[in-house]
């Protein structure tokens, strides 16, 4: 039996990622570009800033002609954003000038308009918008502070310049990325192919949700958390149904599966019991059984394999325990990091772990690592982890449902004290 972080290790190291590519449009599709996976490194063709531009609303002037203050200055124009300056500035002048405006000639810092006084009779902004390419030669302002070089400037290429990688390959595109690609004006990108994720559910007593329950039968509900799992992890699901205890049916819904997937999950079936097949048929396919229980609790019933397929491409499997919480638990805890790898994505794949404080005593039988679900809240002074109220049955969905964390017990652990810290796994949880 291996532990949870020599199995996560272990599955590392069969993940073969995809490398075919595709394109997409940030501009055409901002949404379906969320999530998906930089295949390449976008170059920026621009600097950013593209020119010097005005940080401020306030007067770009000449450094040498402001060192003692306060110093009246000539207003020789007007510069709003997007327009560009007509005139260069002489000793003595000023330009007025709007936040993002291109810098005059000659300016070599911007004072904020909260530094200076305008002596007109109407008002400043008025007078201006009015007639901004001709103004009367005698509007002055008066520089109160004197500015360093480049004061309120933002430089040419200082953010970035023309070659400059944008973003790395192997990331996610998040909202400030996409942001990035359009301003950037590379708004074709190469992306990883989205994997397909089979999901299949084994056992006589399920049914689908619409239909009536008969005494002894339960709802397939592993079918719909792990298609919304794998959703939310970015790659593609493919529901596969439920398959019956029954060896060749087991056969044949995974050979299909397979054959139609990058990766395959199913649950159930792959305990100790009489009608627990999986492992069987997948040893009948050809399959390498690499793991088939690791420490943890719930889940300890875990079975990873590959299949090789005849093009030379291997695909992985994986056998989640049937009951809800477990395969929910074996999802978060090894099947999302290996959907990150196969992605694609750049790592780190493990899950996400911080520590917070225990609000209340934590038990645990101390033979295997141990999840335990529930809440983690940001308090003034970090995170606090409170386990969900009722049965921590690995049968128990009713409060597993709230969860956006799993605190963890280490294995040879039997609790954890209130206030003592304790390693929680996050999980994304909708809001
Ligand atoms: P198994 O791992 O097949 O022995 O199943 C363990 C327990 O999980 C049994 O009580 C099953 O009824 C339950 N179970 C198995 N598959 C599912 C499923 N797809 N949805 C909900 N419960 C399930
Ligand atoms: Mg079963």
């Amino acid at each position: 039996m291996f532990t949870a972080a020599e199995a996560e290790r272990l599955i590392f190291t069969l993940v073969s990622p995809i490398t075919s590519r595709e394109t997409v449009d940030v501009a055409d599709d901002p949404i379906g570009c969320l999530g998906r996976i930089l295949a390449t490194a976008p170059l920026s063709q621009l600097d950013f800033p593209h020119w010097d531009n005005s940080a401020m609303d306030g007067y770009a002037v000449r450094t040498a002609d402001v060192q003692t203050v306060p110093v009246s200055l000539q207003v020789i124009e007007e510069i709003p954003a997007g327009k560009l300056p007509q005139k260069a500035l002489g000793p003595g002048q000023a330009a007025r000038i709007l936040t993002g405006a291109m810098l005059p000639e000659g300016a070599d810092a911007v004072v904020m308009q909260e530094e200076t006084e305008r002596n007109l009779q109407s008002g400043p902004k008025d007078r201006l918008e009015d007639e901004p390419e001709n103004q009367p030669a005698d509007q002055q302002v008066v520089i109160l502070r004197s500015p360093l070089p480049q004061n309120f400037v933002r430089q040419r290429g200082s953010f970035a310049k023309v070659g400059d990688a944008l973003l790395t390959t192997g990331r996610a595109l998040g909202p400030a990325d996409i942001a990035l690609l359009a301003a950037a004006q590379q708004t074709s990108v190469q992306v990883y192919r989205r994997p397909r994720v089979a999901i299949l559910s084994t056992g006589d007593e399920l049914v689908p949700p619409h239909q009536p329950l008969q005494p002894g039968q339960i709802v397939d509900s592993n079918q719909y958390a792990l298609t919304a799992l794998v959703a939310q992890t970015g790659a593609i699901p493919v529901p596969m149904g439920i398959v019956p205890d029954d060896r060749l049916a087991v056969k044949r819904a995974i050979a299909g599966a397979l054959a139609q997937s990058d990766m395959v999950i199913s649950s159930g079936g792959v305990s100790v019991g009489d009608y627990d097949y999986v492992d069987e048929v997948l040893a009948e396919l050809g399959a390498t059984l690499h793991i088939r229980s690791v420490a943890v609790k719930p889940g300890k019933p875990l079975t990873v394999a590959t299949v090789e397929s005849e093009r030379g491409s291997r695909r992985l499997y994986f056998g989640l325990p049937g009951n809800p919480a477990s395969a929910m638990v074996g999802f978060w805890r090894f099947v999302a990091p290996a959907i990150a790898q196969l992605s694609g994505h750049q790592g780190p794949w493990s899950p996400d772990f911080v520590w917070a404080t225990a609000t209340a005593d934590l038990q645990a039988d101390g033979r295997r690592e141990t999840y335990l679900w529930g809440q983690i809240t940001a308090s003034a002074t970090g995170y606090e982890f409170a386990r969900a109220a009722g049965s921590h049955s690995s049968g128990n969905l009713i409060n597993l449902a709230n969860t956006n964390g799993l605190g963890i017990v280490p294995q040879g652990n039997q609790q954890i004290i209130t206030g003592q810290p304790i390693r929680v796994l996050t999980i994304r949880s909708a809001r």
